[in-house]
């Protein structure tokens, strides 16, 4: 298997920890939310950190809408996005409302290119058809790890992936990721420094397609940040280990990888993360309150 072989793995640890000595790409960085729901306190930091890291370096600031799940998104949710983020004071240079040389900007639009990974994934040999059921699911795991999204998966159908290549397309089934077994991950986070995952131990195989023909969070973002030649991703710290599973997928995928920049999570006076106070803490519902950008972004720093 191409995870074990030693030249594959010396080339990986090339590319991964090499020192740039290139003259450094322009830095091109991203605001990416879900138009699930309206966008609260910890989105503005995160996203007000993408903006000013952007700013500092002269860079580009990319708006992308992350609203491929058609159930859970919502157009005045998109619209809202835009328009808090713009009252916050964030401005981008390429977006689905102003264009750009990588439009289109909403992942409902950019189909072909996740088909295209998927496709190269399993003429890879990288994923296999998973048919267990919700149920099988709930009982075979281990106990979702703290703070994840995501419970280990057992690995329970890898030896369909035998089967991986009668697929014509991917529906129907979940596809997972075949994640090398006790392999470190480490990569160093321009905020939090060194980090380390072990594949197989911190997150099991994840699963890159849904049955119900939705591509999955891990595999758009690795595809399109590449797409869009995103230079660096600042983020949450809550995503720490799914950058670590987003980080075998760009190997796999053959595709360069981006710097991170992991934000602290902004939590209240009680140590709970504000994320989880949602509705309190909508942007919409602090402008309705009378806050000012600065107001709230000065929450950002106290919190
Ligand atoms: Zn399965």
């Amino acid at each position: 298997m191409r995870w074990t072989d030693g030249r594959a793995r010396r080339l990986y640890n090339h590319f991964m920890h090499a020192t740039p000595t290139a003259p450094a790409a322009p830095y091109r960085g991203r605001v990416a939310p879900s138009p699930t729901g309206l966008l609260h306190i910890g989105h503005a930091c995160t996203f007000w950190t993408a903006y000013q890291r952007a700013l500092a370096q002269d860079g580009t600031l990319v708006f992308r809408n992350e609203d491929l799940d058609p159930q859970r998104s919502k157009a005045k949710f998109a619209e809202a996005m835009l328009e808090d983020l713009r009252w916050l004071g964030i401005r981008w240079q390429e977006g689905p409302d102003v264009g750009g040389m990588f439009a289109p900007y909403e992942q409902s639009r950019r189909r072909e290119f996740y088909l295209a990974a998927w496709r190269s994934l399993r003429n890879g040999g990288f994923v296999y058809p998973c048919t267990c059921s919700r149920k099988d699911l709930a009982t075979a795991a281990a106990a979702p790890n703290e703070g994840d999204d995501e419970p280990r998966y057992s690995g329970r159908c890898r030896t369909r992936i035998r089967e991986a290549a009668q697929h014509e397309t991917p529906e129907g089934v979940n596809w997972r990721f075949l994640v090398p077994d006790g392999e470190e991950i480490q990569f160093d986070d321009r905020h939090l420094g060194p980090e380390r995952f072990v594949a197989g131990e911190d997150f099991g195989d994840l699963v890159i397609w849904r049955r119900d023909d939705v591509p999955a969070y891990q595999l758009t973002v690795v595809v399109d940040d590449a797409a869009m030649q995103i230079t660096e991703v600042v983020r949450g710290a809550d995503l720490l280990k799914s950058t670590a599973r987003q980080l075998l997928l760009i190997r796999a995928l053959g595709l360069p990888s981006p710097a991170y920049y992991h934000c602290d999570l902004v939590r209240d006076e009680a140590g709970e993360r504000l994320a989880k106070r949602h509705d309190a803490l909508s942007l919409r519902r602090l402008r309705e309150q009378g806050y000012s950008p600065q107001q709230v972004l000065n929450m950002c720093t106290s919190g």
